[in-house]
């Protein structure tokens, strides 16, 4: 199919994306170019980090891009609930606020809940205004595209037993085929015992058969969908729960049925069209845990500056919490802040709370950080990985020296870091983030005197951190911490002089 594209939208979003920001040569010529040239797949679902490697760029560079891209309109941004033990995308959605943790899978049947960290990605596809693709109307892909690409995350690495997805795919499936209105389709085929299941997402139909061991004669199995629902005539299909190390699998809809061949007579009663799946899982078929190449995950699209200044709306439903496995929190204080209001007057004390917060956010971005707020002279700020928090940290320090010597008063921080679980919850209209993790990090800097960082053992730990500090005055402590059972082992750390 040719290329179809809208030339003045184009032409006017590239132009702005242009001016966004200031982009490294070539970085919007070549997007242009993708835009222009790349398959329809390629620009379905887009994966900027892998983006980013194909490409040899900077990989924040790339989430900007896509970032400021959204923005302008030349892209859709997708958050995606992907199925943990599939890969299916059990949900793509437009906006932060409609996430949940919680999913059952339509296509495996699994229940699980997920985190920030790892089963919700982000992905973006081409906006259709600027350019038509045929994954912007699914219904209308070839089945193996509707199912083995729209149904399923891209960058799947193979299963822990080696099998590729293709491999999988094609060891399970006996037939695939949309079947049209009104039309009756028989399907032959040989099970062993294992789990035999009739399948079509569009209308979330699913039929599954639990085989016993045996040769019986042909079996003939008539199916119809009707009301959006497979029905096996003189059978009456049951819930049924099925444990396994892994995962627990939820079925609808079960029957039992003896190996051996049997005979599947489908017709579809539906006035569209059916896009059935026959499957069989050897009863040896194990569920592992899924894992993808590098991806945009929402933790780290929650901790992207550029998100957070360009989509302010976007915030989680005030009702569910997600979880996040291992963030990091940095918080910063002024020292002696209301001497200095009094020594100076409030206006000039507010204009160098205004320059010093700009060190702080140049310290913060440069170090893949996002502020989620500040509270007075003080900010709290989110990273990935204690060693960019702490990279920041130490940044904050010598950024403020520099600025020291161009005022009359100087300035000095107080910084506190600490990294584990939390929960991202929206609070006052803002992504914010909840839990022990956060408290403890806002004593941890309580602790901190002037031009000191504070950080846990448990950040410190962390790969990396120990080599910022080889210039560094480092101790460590023991202390107690209010609502801390227990004493915590700190860093106490200053710059070198
Ligand atoms: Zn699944």
């Amino acid at each position: 199919m040719a290329i179809i594209i809208n030339e003045a939208v184009l032409e006017d979003k590239l132009t702005q994306l242009e001016q966004a920001r200031n982009w490294n040569p070539r970085v919007v010529s070549r997007l242009e170019s993708a835009i222009r040239t790349a398959d329809d797949y390629d620009l379905f679902r887009i994966n900027p980090i892998q983006y980013a490697t194909d490409r040899n760029m900077d990989e924040q560079e790339a989430i900007d891009l896509f970032l400021h891209g959204t923005k302008l309109g030349l892209f859709e941004l997708e958050w995606h609930l992907v199925c943990a033990f599939c890969a299916h995308v059990v949900e793509s959605l437009s906006e932060l606020s409609s996430i949940h943790s919680h999913y059952k899978c339509s296509f495996c049947q699994a229940e699980n809940d997920v985190a920030l960290d790892d089963y919700i990605q982000i992905a973006f596809t081409i906006s259709p205004q600027v350019r038509s693709i045929r994954f912007h109307q699914p219904e209308q892909l070839d089945i193996e595209e509707y199912y083995l690409k729209y149904h399923f995350a891209k960058g799947l690495q193979p299963f822990p037993n080696g099998m590729t997805q293709q491999q999988v795919g094609d060891l399970i499936t006996r037939y695939m085929k949309y079947v049209e209105p009104n039309e009756r389709v028989v399907v032959e085929t040989e099970i062993t015992p294992g789990m035999l299941q009739a399948k079509d997402l569009l209308h979330r139909a699913s039929l599954v058969f639990f085989l016993q061991e045996h040769q019986a004669d042909m079996e003939a199995i008539p199916i119809h969908l009707t009301d959006g629902k497979f029905h096996a005539a003189g059978r009456t299909p049951a819930p049924r729960t099925v444990e396994q190390t892994a995962a627990t699998f939820q079925f609808g809809a079960t029957d039992e049925l003896e190996s051996g061949k049997v005979q599947i007579e489908f017709t579809n009663m539906m006035d569209r069209r059916s896009p059935l799946w026959i499957m069989h899982y050897p009863a040896d078929f194990e569920s592992f845990y899924v894992s993808f190449n590098p991806f945009l995950s929402g933790k780290r699209l929650l901790t992207t500056q550029t998100f957070r200044d360009l989509f302010r709306t976007e915030t989680l439903s005030v009702d569910e919490g997600i979880a996040v496995k291992d963030i990091t929190f940095l918080f910063t204080d002024l020292k002696g802040s209301t001497d200095m209001y009094d020594r100076i007057g409030d206006l000039n004390a507010y204009y160098l709370v205004r320059q010093h917060f700009d060190t702080l956010i140049t310290a913060i971005t440069n170090n893949h950080g996002a502020i989620v707020k500040t509270i007075g002279d003080a900010v709290m700020a989110t990273f990935l990985s204690s060693s960019d928090a702490v990279k920041a940290a130490l940044d904050m320090l010598q950024g403020l020296d520099e600025f020291n010597k161009t005022i009359s008063v100087p300035l000095y921080l107080k910084i506190g870091i600490h990294s584990g679980p939390s929960i991202a919850v929206t609070l006052n209209e803002r992504l914010d983030y909840f839990g022990q993790t956060v408290n403890i990090a806002a004593r941890i800097q309580g602790l901190a005197g002037a031009s000191e960082i504070y950080v846990s053992q448990l950040a410190q730990s962390h790969p990396g951190v120990a080599g910022l500090l080889t210039n560094c005055h480092v101790t460590r402590e023991q202390v107690v911490l209010k609502g801390v059972s227990g004493k915590t082992d700190v860093y106490r750390i200053s710059l070198s002089r």
